[in-house]
């Protein structure tokens, strides 16, 4: 980082006070993972230059023979790993993905039924002031109040009700496995087609962990960079007989020139992922999330559903006398990084929430296994119970930046920007 450093020290010292940061402290946030040096590397590369508008063989631009390489090797990885008959990978995010799916099935005003916001669903899944909200009338889906989990009846009669052009399974806060044979099932009854955002749980398809979308639904969507550990981007799966289509809507239907660089770190991270120790990493993710539940339930939190199925948990803080909001403000002070999320049927607003979304990709790829959960747990306790206590929260900080150290990531970074 040596040219960075004479050219720009205020961005220089940022990023290694955040490669410090990302060193330092326990990263739960669900959404979030620590990626290869090799992504990395391929992520900060010269193809950042290239203008490759268009499709591998059919640019726009001339002097495209090796982004080319690079396009093709994602798009056939990406196919392997998922077992896809056609993927676009050039979309820059995975809202963009799901709006390349949106503009090119519907028409402005068209149905949609989706996962409803206060339940687990994403903002490109109706929230009013994005895309999917403006455009198209949404219509919300949730979860049992019993069980916290699907309602798959409920869900096949608004279908019936209603008559979605398109039906959207897939969420940002769900920790139960979803059961897409069932949304296929609605879906051919009710003349809908299926979009699948498997954006939280690539990672746990890719390995086997979580039943995978891709022979059930005409779209699936993800982006690349949270179970799945790569850059941050978006994909987007379908069946053949849209290939055309999708490509279309993606370039030049909303987007331009596709971020090259962030392609070959794309196809960087499909590699990785077909590696057979990608598979006992997304094991141990499951396991991690398991145990931690499981911790924080024996300290007599609830935890949203009774478990999880996957990377994540929701923790429900309604009888703590702590808000969602300032459990999160507090846990950041010791250092373990968290996000405030609406529990279903939650009474409270999604600026204040009464819950935790806690997720375990990240510390997974530092090495962390169950016996660091249980630790976890004890530690997010501490706080929460001692959040006024000034002297506790030094000792819980002390105690967040061992157990961190314990566990290093990005050492050389770090060293090589002291260089
Ligand atoms: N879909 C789901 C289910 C998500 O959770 C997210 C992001 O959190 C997205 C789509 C959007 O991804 P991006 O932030 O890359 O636009």
């Amino acid at each position: 980082m040596r040219h960075l450093k004479k050219t720009d020290p205020q961005i220089y010292k940022a990023i290694l006070d955040e490669t410090r940061r990302q060193n330092d402290k326990l990263e739960l946030i669900a959404s979030e993972n620590f990626i290869s040096r090799a992504v990395i590397e391929a992520e900060a590369c010269v193809m950042t230059n290239k203008y490759a508008e268009g499709y591998p063989g059919r640019r726009w631009y001339k002097g495209c023979e090796f982004v080319d390489i690079v396009e093709d090797l994602a798009i056939e990885r990406a196919k392997k790993l998922f077992g896809a008959e056609h993927v676009n990978v050039q979309p820059h995010s995975g809202s963009q993905a799901n709006m390349a799916v949106y503009f090119s099935m519907l028409s402005m005003g068209d149905t949609v039924l989706a996962m409803d916001l206060r339940c687990g669903g994403h903002l490109t899944h109706g929230h009013i002031h994005n895309f999917s909200g403006k455009y198209f009338n949404i219509i919300g889906y949730g979860v049992s109040r019993k069980t916290e989990t699907l309602d798959y009846d409920q869900i096949w009669d608004l279908a019936k009700t209603y008559k979605p052009k398109m039906i959207l399974a897939g969420a940002s806060a769900y920790p139960r496995i979803i059961d897409f044979k069932s949304f296929r099932e609605i879906c051919d009854d009710t003349g809908a087609f299926l979009l699948v955002d498997m954006a939280h749980i690539a990672g746990l398809v890719a390995a086997g962990l979580h039943p995978n979308p891709v022979p059930y639904a005409e779209f699936v969507t993800t982006t690349t960079h949270k179970t799945l550990r790569g850059p941050r981007s978006g994909m987007i799966l379908c069946k053949k007989r849209f290939a055309k289509k999708i490509d279309a809507e993606v370039f030049p239907g909303i987007q331009g020139g596709p971020l090259m660089h962030i392609i070959a770190a794309k196809a960087v991270c499909l590699k990785e992922a077909l590696e057979p120790s990608f598979r006992k990493y997304q094991h141990q993710i499951v396991k991690n999330a398991r145990a931690l539940a499981d911790a924080l339930a024996q300290k007599n939190y609830r935890i949203v559903s009774g478990g999880t199925d996957n990377h994540l948990l929701l923790v429900d803080l309604s009888d703590k006398h702590i808000t969602g909001r300032d459990a999160a403000e507090v846990l950041d002070k010791v250092g373990i990084i968290v996000n405030k999320n609406l529990i279903p049927f939650d009474k409270e607003s999604p600026a204040v929430t009464s819950g935790l979304r806690l997720g375990t990709p990240a510390l997974t790829t530092r090495g962390m296994k169950e016996k660091e959960m249980a630790e976890i747990a004890e530690l997010i306790d501490t706080t929460l119970k001692g959040f006024r206590d000034g002297s506790k929260l030094f000792s819980v900080g002390k105690e967040v930046k061992k157990l961190a150290g314990g566990f290093p990531i990005y050492q050389d970074l770090i060293r090589d920007f002291k260089k």
